[in-house]
């Protein structure tokens, strides 16, 4: 198994014939599938043993087909079941993670996006140097807690859900902090979080020009995570503490948000940065992604994380937001990326958003 294929030897079949659209069933497939189908394209659904049932709850997502594996993790098992549909994978969150980063690169079949982009997003530190040289504001980070000066988030290293994040208060509140593993100590932002939904397209030549194409917003959420979320209706941080609860990032749900309209160019700036600097690391990043940030009361927009593939956050969207009915009417990201493909095909372009 292993890469064996260059690009354009991977991308030839989807030259040849239409490709039939795949994805894991998890994350944000249902709106995935429904897209593609919308486009006219085949759908594959992957699923570690029988189908989903609740795909039969909705008839107009369900993929045209399912390909069953025992463990995704064996999905590189599959490389010929793949092939015979003609797939091409999108990849979102659980499908990367269910696979883990490593073997997901190494898949010879083409995947939507650049998969150079996966290195750089699956290690913190990488992710760190690609944000900070772009010049994007970030959350201050403390190299020991004697410097710590204000609220901090300590984060350990593929801590799931954020679980066992560790917030302090301030230095006083870190004192005998013993950590477990790596980690690192982030300055706490106070504001309001956003999380914005991105669409980079290399092939369109109209609209917010970045690079050599566009960068469309379709529109943004807000992650609901349990226990943070709800967490003050119990009291203050110190009384919880003392009875040992202590707060969790484990995302639940999203919801549909808005922002002050004045407030737009400082994320389409972090945005398009973000884009121009990844053609100078690694050749770019196409497709769906997410900037997370917090909007603070100076009205700085600090970008906590980025995601670089579709989020799920843009599952409340199946029909559109109020900024994707601005671009095109019934415009979700699962249809966004459908467009492209189909349009990527029509000018023989895919290899500029396959890899
Ligand atoms: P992450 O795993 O980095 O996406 O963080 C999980 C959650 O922790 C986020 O969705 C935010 O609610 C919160 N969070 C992360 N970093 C910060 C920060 N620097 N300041 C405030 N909240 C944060």
């Amino acid at each position: 198994m292993g890469i064996a294929l260059s690009t354009a030897e991977r991308v030839a079949p989807v030259v040849a014939r239409p490709p039939s659209v795949a994805t894991v069933c998890s994350h944000s497939s249902l709106q995935i599938f429904y897209g593609a189908k919308v486009e006219g394209f085949r759908t594959l659904g992957i699923c570690a043993g029988s189908p989903p049932k609740y795909y039969d709850a909705f008839p107009l997502a369900k993929p045209d087909e399912f390909l069953s594996v025992p463990k995704l993790a064996q999905l590189g098992g599959e490389i010929e079941r793949l092939k015979q549909a003609n797939s091409v994978l999108i990849p979102h969150g659980s499908f990367v993670e269910y696979l883990g980063p490593e073997k997901f690169v190494q898949l010879d079949i083409p995947i939507f996006g650049n998969r150079a982009v996966i290195e750089w997003e699956s290690d913190r530190e990488k992710e760190r140097v690609w944000l900070e040289s772009a010049g994007v504001p970030m959350p201050k980070r403390y190299a020991n807690p004697s410097e710590v000066d204000g609220p901090v988030i300590v984060k350990y290293y593929g801590a799931k859900g954020g679980k066992g994040f560790f917030l302090a208060k301030n230095r006083q509140a870190l004192e005998g902090f013993q950590p477990t593993g790596p980690h690192v100590i982030q300055q706490y932002v106070l504001g309001t979080r956003y999380y914005i939904h991105f669409f980079y397209s290399p092939l369109s030549d109209t609209g917010y020009r970045v690079g050599s194409g566009s960068l469309e917003l379709l529109g943004m959420d807000r992650r609901d995570e349990a226990n943070i979320d709800e967490l003050y209706k119990l009291g203050g941080h110190e009384e919880l503490l003392r009875a040992g609860i202590r707060p969790t990032f484990v995302v639940t749900g999203n919801v549909p948000v808005v922002l002050r309209e004045s407030l737009l160019p400082k994320v389409f700036d972090a945005g398009a940065r973000i884009i121009e600097r990844s053609i100078e690391l690694f050749g770019g990043m196409v497709g769906p992604f997410c900037v997370e940030g917090i909007m603070t009361e100076e009205l700085e927009f600090k970008v906590f994380e980025i995601s670089t593939r579709i989020v799920a956050g843009t599952n409340v969207y199946v029909h559109g937001s109020p900024y994707s009915d601005l671009v095109a009417p019934d415009l979700s990201m699962g249809r966004r990326i459908a467009l492209e493909l189909k349009r990527a095909r029509a000018e023989d372009r895919l290899r500029e958003v396959l890899s």
